[in-house]
């Protein structure tokens, strides 16, 4: 590659191309089959040599990479919970490339700026108490990661263990969970150092909720994890109480709200079904799931500023820094102004905006709920928020070939799952661009896939 006076205008121009091609991408997405091709061997190749031109470098990018995407983008993909990328977020992502600012006063003073004010929208969206400290994080298991350590770091405190002895020597913490919390979360467990082999899980009822008279009893020493959004079936566990029970015995509760911490900026129905929710000590939400903002990005929050910064500060020893950055709120050290996205995404929905979007995923949800019950399909829970599980009540072993059959036909993407002993399928309407006519295709499919 030959530089020229100005090699930022060598980088405008790859720029350019590649917003381009991403362009031509969107515009070709909605008809394209939803699973995609292949992937090429073309694209297993050695290092050459010599380099490419940046044009080529994209073209070759494009040429091998785009037909074999999934088309996760679009309004017909309902697989796991993943959500597309709302428009306003999708180019201040293509922006923030060109800025490459890192998240920092020092290095992103205007992008950091906009990760703070974005924070403080989240925490009064959600309504939590006004002194919530926060973090975006690449998603929602570094966040997890980040407040359960922040919540073993505290507890072993409050004991006399100080943070700077680390776990060596440290007293026993107890772990108390639902039964159907997210398999991530364990991982976050053991990363923290905490185990995931000894959890007292809590059973659930027939909406995946943590019952509460099956609570054993909670001391200082405890963690408790809830959830709120169940990945089959959206429900919220009973925060309220928890926190009561929590606050009663000093125990910590965290709450996994990877993608339905947004049920709270609902509508009064919707919010309602995390009520108690800002008493909790530490919440994850995500910001690529339901709110649409591009991968990587999640949030985490934490009702005790001073705990999260004497778990995350840089530094020697465990004080917190005189002045606080966002590298002392989580694990990271140099990562991009991410949570810019979110800023951009919020603002371009407005308060009700965001409570349109979400009640469009609920009812979008209701429907698909409806539609797969008068095919015959059972779905053996109420719809809660986005998440639809449904099984062919007369031989579930037939779901998985409803699925294939879906997942062939390029109409539409969605995934098996097994929930409650049961073998199935699940349905997440998490996508911003998702319209009727996309549900209808959806529908049609299942319906010529049915056994
Ligand atoms: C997706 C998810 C996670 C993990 O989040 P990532 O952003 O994928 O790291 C954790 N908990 C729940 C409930 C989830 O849905």
């Amino acid at each position: 590659m030959t530089i020229s006076s100005d090699p930022l205008l060598i980088q405008s121009a790859a720029y350019t191309e590649g917003a381009q091609r991403g362009a031509r991408y969107l515009q070709g997405l909605s008809a394209r089959s939803v699973q995609g091709e292949p992937v090429p061997p073309g694209l297993d190749q050695e290092l050459p040599r010599q380099g490419m031109e940046p044009q080529q470098v994209l073209a070759l990018m494009d040429q091998l990479g785009a037909g074999s995407t999934v088309a996760t983008a679009a309004g017909r993909y309902f697989g796991y919970v993943i959500g597309g990328a709302l428009p306003a977020a999708s180019g201040a992502r293509a922006m923030l490339a060109a800025w490459d600012q890192v998240a920092d006063v020092l290095t992103g003073p205007s992008v950091l700026k906009m990760e703070e004010v974005a924070l403080r929208w989240v925490v009064d969206l959600l309504g939590l108490p006004s002194q919530t400290a926060g973090a975006f994080t690449s998603g929602a298991t570094m966040a997890n990661l980040t407040l359960l350590i922040t919540a073993r770091d505290t507890l072993l405190a409050r004991q006399g263990h100080p943070r700077g002895r680390g776990l060596i020597g440290a007293p026993r913490l107890r772990i108390v969970a639902s039964a159907e919390i997210h398999a991530t979360v364990l991982k976050s467990l053991r990363m923290a150092g905490l185990g995931s082999d000894d959890i007292c899980f809590v059973p659930v009822n027939d909406q995946g909720q943590m019952q509460l008279d099956q609570l054993p009893p909670l001391d200082a020493s405890t963690i408790v994890i809830a959830q709120v959004g169940n990945v089959c079936t959206g429900a919220a566990d009973p925060i309220g109480a928890l926190a009561a029970r929590c606050q009663a015995a000093g125990a910590w509760l965290h709450v996994d709200g990877a993608f339905g911490l947004w049920m709270r900026a609902g509508n009064s129905d919707m919010a309602a079904a995390c009520a108690g929710l800002e008493q909790a000590d530490s919440w994850v939400g995500d910001a690529h799931k339901t709110l649409n903002v591009p991968y990587d990005s999640g949030i985490a929050l934490c009702r005790h500023p001073a705990e999260l910064r004497a778990s995350m500060a840089i530094g020697a020893d465990y004080l917190p820094a005189t002045n606080p950055g966002p590298a002392d709120h989580a694990p990271e050290f140099s990562r991009s102004a991410r949570g810019a996205e979110t800023w951009a995404a919020l603002l371009s929905l407005g308060r009700d905006g965001l409570r349109d979007l979400l009640m469009r995923m609920h009812r979008n949800a209701r429907r698909v709920a409806t539609e797969l019950t008068a095919l015959g399909f059972e779905v053996p829970h109420d719809v809660h928020f986005n998440q639809v599980f449904a099984t062919w009540p007369q031989d579930e072993t037939q779901a998985a070939a409803v699925v294939a059959r879906v997942q062939a036909s390029g109409e539409a993407w969605f995934g098996a799952a097994s929930w409650q002993g049961r073998a199935g399928f699940r349905i997440s309407l998490s996508n911003w661009a998702t319209t009727d006519s996309d549900i209808d295709r959806l529908i049609a499919a299942i319906k010529s896939a049915r056994p």
